[in-house]
């Protein structure tokens, strides 16, 4: 039986941006297990991160007093570096000392070089406060616009379709939605493993009588409970949504009242879709013309249609384009705005729709408002007190291309880990080396922190009180359930600290001090206070008044664009960066795993997942095992043009041939090594999902 819990504590899972509540059982100080609570994304349901997912805060490996690197030693001399002893590189010192040699050696910089030598990057890991914080030390206390996180490598391109498109660049409705729906399409997702709770909705959907279409060059788990299971050539997303467009164009199942009311720019878009039919796409896509046909035509005729979408479209050199003919499919057959209807890109941490809201963008201030607007800056200006820069900063892999150049010499990374994230990662590890100054504030020594010149103890989500905002625009709020280990401290703590010794005279109490700000500086949240967090432990925004429910679907009376329209662009197509060859013959795709989160630093410390899924492994389509004489369980190198990395060959049915599979989680088989770091001009999104790769033996 479960042991006796003396306390519990309300609060939400720190994993992905389902953001289910959930119930911490503690006693004596440990958590003992997690249990579901009746949040409205989850219905106390969890998946096994939320469950199993916690023992990390207590790993023998976290860091609990501020490190500093050792004089003489490299910073690049990370190979005989263990996490677990990180004495070897580096000394421990008292707090005064860290945080005094952190912030001078990032002073030092601006001052000789000013602001815009110097970049942070934050953390959709971390609370909405924190990242408000965050942005706002770097844009009042270094001087620039060199802020970002982890949004760049994951909807950025989904972002910038939807705010040139339909003004906002988050959901227009919950996923829970898809139990109103007809019809469900999703499309470069695979919610089983990195979404479960919503993929609960989709298959409960499906079982009462919903057509699910889900469409992907790998076959997802959810396959079983498809009506159709759609295995495009990988890369070909535009010829295949396009060509479904032309279907429902050239076969008269445009909503016209809809797309008169509520749109512009049908014309031109549909005009540029005449050579995009689907015979003509097939030898592109690889899809049947007549099951394009029927696909089209179930979402067009449904009575209410859901799209969702995950990396597996976004992270393409044409990821933007690929999300402007999504929004295009709901435009024109008015599946946007009522309840059962939307587009929901499905957002991968738990607070990366939060971190984004806050300001942890380059070029937006909280609430997506344009660094570049003088009336926005002079807003922020007033509220800061201070003189702000007017031009956007640069974006995550811009910023290791510029550290490369040597114009960026200073970096406070936050609960990132992009030694790890990056795609082309050993470029973006060269970079951290080359930094004159790097400041690292986590709860590990992670392949990041390794290359820094002062660590900074951080607090894990369990010992602090702050709010989350998941896929859903549902604000959700977390509570300290556990002390801080040793001499960890708060981060929102450590942040004024470090604000403090920039010149900056801060003095927030705690989260709800902060909040109170946001709050005064973002519209979309004005009606949500601490207090009523508190009490409902759930608000979703857009929410102007305190006695507004919050909008849950979006979009209903038209958009907020200039015009009040949604606009259709019209998408050209676009060959991935680096095809297959002679040389590297096969397609390169990544993702995750259901057992592990992104780089694995806090679910590879966590007793019963990592030995749920404790190996490195590279999934391989059976006649491509045969093709190059490898058996399922054989060590085999994967190779591509940046790197290569060693681990075991799996055998997967559901991927097509010419295309292999490695989860990025695994730090002894980095599958960011292998990626490619080529951009979306747009979103400025790499191409992690697509490169060219060959496999030897190991
Ligand atoms: Fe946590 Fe996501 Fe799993 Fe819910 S579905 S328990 S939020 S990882």
């Amino acid at each position: 039986g479960k042991q006796e819990v003396d306390r519990e504590v309300h609060s939400v899972c720190p994993y992905c941006g389902v953001g289910c509540q959930i119930t911490y059982k503690i006693k004596d100080d440990r958590i003992l297990y997690v249990d579901g609570r009746e949040g409205p994304a989850n219905l106390g349901r969890l998946c096994v991160k939320g469950r199993f997912g916690f023992d990390y805060v207590s790993s023998p490996q976290r860091l609990t007093k501020p490190l500093i690197r050792r004089d003489g030693i490299a910073k690049d001399a990370i190979a005989d570096l263990d996490p677990a002893n990180p004495l070897t590189h580096f000394r421990e010192a008292t707090w005064e000392e860290a945080l005094d040699r952190a912030a001078a050696g990032l002073r030092a910089i601006r001052d000789a070089d000013g602001g815009k030598a110097l970049a942070g990057f934050g953390s959709a890991k971390g609370s909405n406060e924190e990242a408000y914080l965050f942005q706002k030390l770097v844009r009042t206390g270094f001087g620039s616009n060199n802020v970002d996180h982890c949004t760049r490598l994951c909807h950025a391109s989904s972002v910038a379709a939807l705010m040139e498109t339909v003004g906002s660049g988050a959901v227009s409705a919950p996923f829970n939605d898809a139990e109103k729906a007809d019809v469900i399409l999703v499309i470069g997702a695979n919610p089983t493993v990195n979404h479960p709770v919503a993929a609960s909705f989709f298959k409960n959907a499906a079982k009462r009588g919903a057509k699910l279409i889900i469409i992907d060059p790998r076959g997802t788990a959810m396959r079983r409970y498809a009506t159709w299971m759609v295995q495009h050539r990988p890369g070909s997303d535009v010829a295949l949504i396009n060509s479904m467009l032309q279907v429902i164009v050239a076969e008269g199942l445009v909503d016209r009242q809809y797309v008169e009311g509520y749109t512009e720019g049908y014309a031109a878009l549909a005009e540029s879709l005449g050579d995009f039919t689907p015979e003509a796409m097939a030898a592109i896509s690889g899809v049947e013309p007549e099951t394009v046909r029927e696909v089209a035509r179930a979402f067009a005729t449904a009575k209410s249609a859901i799209i969702f979408w995950g990396m597996g479209l976004s992270q393409h050199i044409h990821g933007t384009d690929n999300a402007r003919a999504l929004i295009s499919l709901a435009l024109m057959t008015g599946q946007v705005g009522r309840p059962g209807t939307g587009l929901h890109p499905l957002r991968g941490q738990n607070n990366v729709q939060g971190a984004s809201d806050a300001g942890l963008i380059p070029m937006v201030f909280p609430d997506y408002q344009p660094v570049s607007d003088p009336a926005v800056r002079a807003r922020f200006e007033a509220m800061w007190g201070t003189e702000l820069d007017p031009e956007p900063g640069l974006t995550v892999v811009e910023i290791t291309d510029a550290v490369h150049r040597g114009v960026i010499r200073g970096m406070y990374i936050m609960g990132e880990n992009p030694a790890m994230s990056d795609p082309n990662v050993s470029h973006a590890r060269a970079a951290l080396a080359k930094l004159d100054h790097l400041v690292v504030q986590d709860l590990f020594l992670t392949e990041t922190a390794a290359f820094a010149d002062v660590v900074l103890p951080a607090s894990a989500w369990p010992e602090k009180d702050g709010t989350v905002t998941n896929t859903n625009r549902q604000v959700q709020r977390g509570r300290k359930a556990l002390p801080l280990p040793g001499e960890a401290r708060q981060d929102l703590w450590i942040i004024q600290e470090m604000a403090r010794r920039l010149g900056l005279d801060w003095h927030y109490d705690g989260p709800a001090e902060a909040f109170a700000e946001m709050r005064r500086a973002m519209p979309s949240i004005a009606g949500i206070s601490w207090e009523r967090l508190e009490r409902e432990s759930c608000v979703t925004y857009p929410c102007h008044a305190e006695d507004e429910p919050g909008e849950a679907v979006i979009f209903t009376e038209g958009f907020p664009t200039k015009s009040g329209r949604g606009r259709f662009v019209p998408t050209a197509m676009v060959p991935p960066d680096e095809r297959p060859d002679r040389d590297f013959p096969l397609v390169l795709t990544t993702g995750r795993v259901l057992e592990h989160w992104h780089t694995g630093a806090m679910t590879r410390r966590t007793r019963v997942l990592d030995a749920v899924e404790p190996e490195a492994a590279v999934e391989i389509s059976p006649s491509d095992l045969e093709r190059f004489g490898i058996d399922p369980g054989d060590r085999v190198r994967v190779v591509t043009r940046r790197g290569a990395i060693e681990l075991r060959a799996r055998f997967d049915s559901s991927l097509p041939e010419g295309m292999i599979f490695i989860p990025f989680c695994y730090a002894e088989a980095a599958a960011n090594i292998l990626t490619n770091d080529a951009l979306d001009p747009f979103g400025k999104i790499a191409e992690v999902k697509y490169c060219a790769v060959r496999l030897e033996p190991a």
